[in-house]
């Protein structure tokens, strides 16, 4: 069965990049009935942290790209990694290399001086066993001669000649196995079937399948995703705008729309745009993706955005709202359902940054006007129909749409002017700004005390 894994590297927060590589990873294992595993690449010690991890962890739960197994650390694997090492210097597959620093660094020099590849000359590696001190690296015994050849499911045929790849360390000389070698005992021991990874570890491939190959594990399949690039065409980064997943969360993005985004920047399915879960995982193919590189385009993100605001259930877009209305400290205690200002508000709103705030009047008595409105529609202008809908409402037998509707409809005709006559400083007095859905909605949710005191307050 199909098993892929996602690999961070614990070094910053979950990147928008990362996170679409997770997805198509994820995807891959969904697709397939497969397993997905999550592993913490946290073997550079300098620069992994511990907040970074909880950042990704973070970011992969918001998005819902659950794993089946894992987190794996690296840091916790070391003893696996050694007792291969030492089976492969047993084996003969790997060897010590006892060559100084010195002498490798007149080795590059050379070969730079002749214009040659930069590559290690395998010194060492005939050497007999010996007996001694003196510092050593471990170096696979790369083969000689021959080619390594995969099927990438995203670039095709790739092939690397032997020749141009090193003997590579894989453990330095204070014992800590690399990188590329931790990576390779991972997939196998993880069963990993399908890696699916940034197009930047490419050139690791070769040296992994033939580590791999000389530990008798299975090679498994290979899609190298390429990069996401900002509008400038360079590679997407901070001053393109956020590149942090959870960035989109706190600027009110729901991670249905980030997802549909992200899976679609770089994978297509005919002329498709919006995209389920549950479609993704229908449709998906690694041999979808798109080769060349994708740019980021944050008006399709909003737009995306603003379909799911409209269109997922509003008890559950409610379940995010709150995050935004506890982030601006909106108190929700004294007002009505989440729920209901979701269906009222999410006709007009892109983010749920902007819901939220939009919102606040429902909860929160204002203590300004805007002024602009202020003075167009209630200053000196709006005694009038104020006092009456005013009266037209305290009569209401019922606090209902319909009955409010009734009410502003009732004034304008007795008044013998426009709706807008009538709705626009009711509006104001409200709300205290000049957008707002339909007033009938709005003076329902407001409730109607507090309605009845803005009303008043705003004739003084
Ligand atoms: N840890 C690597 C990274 O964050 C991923 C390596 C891999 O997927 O094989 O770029």
């Amino acid at each position: 069965t199909t098993k892929t894994r996602f690999a961070p590297s614990p070094t910053g927060f979950l990147h928008v990049g990362g996170a679409r590589t997770a997805l198509y990873s994820w995807l891959q294992a969904r697709a397939n009935n497969g397993e997905f595993v999550l592993r913490i690449e946290d073997t550079d010690i300098e620069r992994s942290t511990q907040a970074a991890c909880d950042a990704i962890l973070e970011g992969m739960n918001w998005l819902g790209l659950t794993w089946d197994e894992g987190p794996y650390y690296q840091t916790k694997r070391f003893d696996r990694y050694n007792e291969i090492i030492a089976q492969m210097l047993a084996k003969g597959t790997a060897y010590k290399c006892y060559c100084s620093r010195e002498r490798i660094d007149a080795l590059r020099e050379t070969q730079a001086a002749n214009g040659e590849a930069q590559k290690y000359d395998g010194c060492c590696r005939d050497l007999p066993a010996r007996d001694t001190d003196e510092p050593f690296v471990v170096r696979f015994k790369n083969p000689i001669g021959g080619s390594v050849v995969f099927d990438d499911h995203v670039r095709g045929r790739i092939e690397f000649s032997n020749d141009a790849l090193d003997d590579l360390i894989i453990a330095r000389t204070d014992g800590v196995p690399t990188y590329n070698f931790c990576v390779v005992v991972d997939d196998w021991d993880m069963g990993i079937t399908c890696v699916v990874r940034g197009e930047d570890h490419i050139n690791n491939t070769p040296r992994q399948i033939n580590i791999l190959k000389a530990l008798g594990a299975p090679i498994p399949e290979y899609a190298h995703v390429s990069m996401i690039l900002g509008d400038d065409g360079a590679k997407l980064s901070k001053r393109h705008g956020a590149v942090s997943v959870m960035q989109y969360r706190d600027d009110g993005y729901l991670p249905e729309a980030l997802l549909n985004y992200l899976v679609r920047l770089g994978w297509s399915h005919g002329d498709q745009e919006i995209f389920s879960l549950e479609e993704m995982k229908q449709y998906f193919k690694l041999g979808d993706i798109n080769k060349a590189a994708s740019a980021f385009n944050t008006d399709k993100l909003v737009w995306l955005n603003q379909h799911y605001i409209k269109s997922l259930a509003p008890e559950y877009v409610a379940t995010h709202l709150q995050w935004h209305m506890d982030d601006q400290k909106i108190d929700l205690s004294n007002g009505p359902a989440l729920a209901e200002v979701v269906t009222a508000l999410a006709e007009r709103a892109k983010t749920l940054k902007e819901l939220a705030a939009s919102s606040r009047y429902f909860y929160e008595d204002f203590t300004e006007f805007d002024e602009a409105q202020a003075k167009k529609h209630l200053r000196g202008v709006a005694l009038e129909p104020l006092q009456l809908v005013q009266q037209k409402l305290a009569a209401l037998t019922e606090w209902t749409a319909e009955a409010i509707h009734q009410a502003i409809e009732d004034t304008a005709t007795e008044l013998d002017v426009g709706m807008g006559k009538v709705g626009m400083p009711l509006r104001v007095a409200v709300t205290g700004a000049g957008q707002s859905p339909g007033l009938d909605i709005t003076l329902c949710l407001i409730g109607r005390n507090r309605s009845e005191q803005r009303i008043s307050k705003a004739i003084e």
